[in-house]
């Protein structure tokens, strides 16, 4: 079945660098977008992390700029479907389904207004 997908909101690449503290997702329309991890860690879409089912769209894209991050690890990635990527990390979290739409709209590149 040939299901339309959305260039810029569909993967065509994927790079995890724990030691660098960043993950890298190049985009089908040839964006790379760069994130730090203890950003992505902060951003995650589960409800606990969110703070509750009212909270499910509020993100904290200002913690990609956090100037003194503790350091982060993806333990693995895996994708959900074609819409999301569920990551697990160091500390065994692995409830947060990342949407690629919510991560293409999170590219601190989107968001250099909150670095300061
Ligand atoms: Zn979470």
């Amino acid at each position: 079945m040939y299901v339309f997908m959305e260039p810029s909101t569909t993967p065509a690449g994927l790079e995890i660098d724990n030691e660098n503290q960043k993950m890298l997702i190049e985009w089908g329309d040839g964006h790379l977008s760069v994130y730090p991890l203890y950003g992505l860690r902060k951003n995650c879409p589960c409800v606990v992390c969110r703070g509750g089912h009212s909270q499910m769209n509020k993100f904290e894209p200002e913690a990609f700029f956090e100037k003194d991050p503790a350091r982060m690890e993806i333990t693995s990635v895996k994708q959900i479907g074609n819409h999301a990527l569920q990551i697990t990390w160091h500390d065994g979290h692995d409830t947060g389904m990342y949407r690629w739409s919510t991560l293409r709209e999170l590219d601190p590149e989107n968001h250099k207004e909150l670095d300061q």
